[in-house]
C-alpha cells in the first residue's frame, strides 16, 4: 500500500507486510476477471437461496466483491446476520430527526462482535494456504472470533496472546471455552501484538490480526449490509469506533471499490471515534494534521510522534478496552480512508461513552463500551454542527453487551456520591469509574435494595407507582 512501492505478491503467500518496503499489504483485484453484478440490487437474488451457506453468510453473499477464494475454499459459520435498525430514543439522545440515526448492530455475530466478518475471510485464506496453526493478539474480541472459527471448523489450532489484566471476562471466557491455547503476556495489547508477530514469523504460524489484509476484505461486507439495509442508497455518514483502525480502513476500501465499479455514485463521510484515553489517531489527524496526502504522508512526523509517545511512556487507558491501543497498526490505511471519505476524527471521554452506552441499552441494543463511542461521537459531531440533524447517519455497534458486563453493572449500580471529588469512601465500582474520569452517571438505572418482606416490596411499588 506504499505509494512508491509497486511490489506485488500472489494470493498464496502468507506475508502481512511487504518484504521490500515494510508497509502493510493491500488486496487488489483484476476486476475485469470477476463476474461483478451490474448493480448492488442483483445481490438480492441470494435472499432466496439461504440454504446455501455461502448465500446465507452476510459476508459471502457479496463474494464477487471480495473475490480472492474459490467457493469450495470458503470457511463460513453463518457470520454477518446483522441488520440496520433504528431506535427513536437513541436518535433523539444524539440530537437527530426521527429515523435519521441508524444502528448497525454487529453484536449479533456468532462470537458477538464484528470481528467475525474479518475472521471468516482470514480463516478462508488460512485454509487456502494449508495453515495448521493460527494465532492472534487480542484485547478480547479477535481471540474470541478466531477461537470460534477454529473450534467449529477444526481446520487449524489456535493460539491467542492477550495482555495481562485488561481483558473482560466475557471475552476471555470465550477463548477458554472454545479451546484456544491462551497465552497471557505480562504487558498490554501492543506488547502482545509485537510478540505474536515475531512468533508467527519465526514459526510459520498464520497470523490473524488486522495486519492480515484478508481480515479487512471480510469487514468490507459491513458496509455492503448497511447499503442493503438502505435499499442500496448511500448514507451521509458512517460513524465507527477506532482502535487498531481495521474497520475504518476496510470501510474506506469498500466505498472506493464500489465507486470504481460504478455500483455507487457517491461516498459517505466517515467519522472515526477514539476514546480520549486512547487517542493516537485523534492526535495525529486533528492536532498534528497528518494526512494520507495521496500516499505522500509525512512519515518522519508520524515516527517522531511514536518516539515521543514511548519516551514519555504514554500508555492508552480507557474502559472501552476494545479500543485501548497505543499504536494502531492500520493507521496509514485509515488515513487513506479518511481522505477518500472526507473524514473526521473525534475523541470522547469514558463518561460520555458509558452514558451513550446506557442510552443504547435503554433503546434495546446492548453493546460493549467501545461500541458506544460511535453514538457518543455522533452526538458530539451533531453538537459541533459537523453533522446536521437531517443527515442520515449510521453508527456501527461493534460488539455485544454481554462481552463486558462489569462496565455495565458498575455504571448502573455505583453510588453517585462516591464519584464526587469530595467522596471519602470507595468501592470497587467507584474506583474503576473514578480512575476512568467518570464523575456522574445520569443515565444509570440503579438496582433498588429492598427488605425480604412482602409489605416492604408492596410499599416500594406504591412509591414507584407500579
Ligand atoms: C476490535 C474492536 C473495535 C476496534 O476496531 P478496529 O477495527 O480495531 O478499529 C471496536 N469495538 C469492538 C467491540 C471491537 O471488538
Ligand atoms: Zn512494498
Amino acid at each position: 500500500m506504499n505509494h512508491a512501492c509497486r511490489a506485488t505478491y500472489s494470493v498464496g503467500e502468507t506475508l502481512v507486510d511487504c518484504s521490500k518496503c515494510g508497509h502493510l499489504l493491500d488486496i487488489a483485484y483484476d476486476w475485469s476477471r470477476v463476474p461483478v453484478p451490474g448493480s448492488l440490487k442483483q445481490f438480492e437474488s441470494r435472499w432466496s437461496s439461504r440454504r446455501n451457506p455461502l448465500d446465507f453468510s452476510g459476508v459471502w453473499r457479496f463474494r464477487e466483491l471480495l473475490p480472492f477464494a474459490k467457493d469450495e475454499q470458503i470457511v463460513t459459520i453463518g457470520e454477518g446476520q446483522t441488520i440496520l435498525q433504528s431506535s427513536a430514543g437513541v436518535g433523539k439522545y444524539a440530537g437527530f430527526q426521527t429515523g435519521k440515526l441508524l444502528l448497525q448492530y454487529e453484536g449479533l455475530n456468532p462470537s458477538g462482535s464484528f470481528k467475525d466478518n474479518g475472521m471468516t475471510a482470514a480463516s478462508t485464506h488460512a485454509h487456502m494456504v494449508g495453515a495448521k496453526v493460527a494465532a492472534c493478539a487480542s484485547t478480547g474480541n479477535t481471540s474470541a472470533s478466531l477461537a470460534i472459527y477454529s473450534s467449529t471448523t477444526r481446520l487449524f489450532e489456535t493460539i491467542v496472546f492477550i495482555g495481562s489484566g485488561k481483558i473482560s471476562f466475557g471475552k476471555l471466557s470465550q477463548a477458554l471455552d472454545y479451546g484456544a491455547k491462551t497465552l497471557q503476556i505480562q504487558g498490554d495489547f501492543d506488547d502482545a501484538l509485537r510478540q505474536v508477530r515475531d512468533v508467527c514469523a519465526a514459526r510459520g504460524i498464520y497470523l490473524c490480526n488486522s495486519v492480515n489484509p484478508f481480515r479487512l476484505e471480510g469487514q468490507k461486507s459491513i458496509m455492503f449490509r448497511v447499503l442493503e439495509g438502505l435499499n442500496w442508497e448511500v448514507p451521509d455518514w458512517i460513524v465507527v469506533p477506532g482502535g487498531n483502525l481495521g474497520n475504518s480502513s476496510a470501510f474506506g476500501k469498500a466505498f472506493t471499490e464500489l465507486k470504481e465499479l460504478g455500483l455507487i455514485n457517491r461516498i459517505p463521510r466517515l467519522a472515526v471515534i477514539n476514546a480520549s484515553g486512547s487517542n493516537t489517531l485523534y492526535q495525529l489527524f486533528e492536532q498534528h494534521k497528518i494526512r494520507w496526502n495521496s500516499g505522500k504522508f509525512d512519515e518522519a512526523k508520524i515516527n517522531g510522534f511514536f518516539t515521543q509517545m514511548d519516551s514519555d511512556n504514554r500508555r492508552a487507558s480507557t474502559l472501552a478496552t476494545a479500543i485501548e491501543i497505543n499504536r494502531p497498526v492500520n493507521l496509514l490505511k485509515c488515513l487513506r480512508a479518511l481522505e477518500v471519505c472526507d473524514g473526521v476524527v473525534r475523541e470522547v471521554s469514558d463518561e460520555l461513552v458509558l452514558e451513550a452506552k446506557a442510552q443504547i441499552g435503554a433503546g434495546g441494543f446492548g453493546c460493549e463500551p467501545a461500541s458506544a463511542a460511535s453514538v457518543a461521537g455522533a452526538k458530539l459531531l451533531r453538537e459541533q454542527g459537523v453533522i446536521s440533524p437531517s443527515d442520515r447517519v449510521v453508527c456501527i455497534l461493534t460488539g455485544h453487551q454481554l462481552k463486558d458486563p462489569t462496565a455495565t453493572v458498575a455504571y448502573h449500580s455505583v453510588d453517585p456520591a462516591l464519584l464526587s471529588a469530595a467522596a471519602t469512601e470507595d468501592d470497587a465500582y467507584a474506583t474503576m469509574l473514578r480512575k476512568a474520569g467518570v464523575t456522574q452517571t445520569p443515565a444509570a438505572n440503579r438496582p433498588i435494595v429492598v427488605e425480604n418482606k412482602f409489605e416492604s416490596i408492596m410499599q416500594l411499588l406504591d412509591r414507584l407507582s407500579l
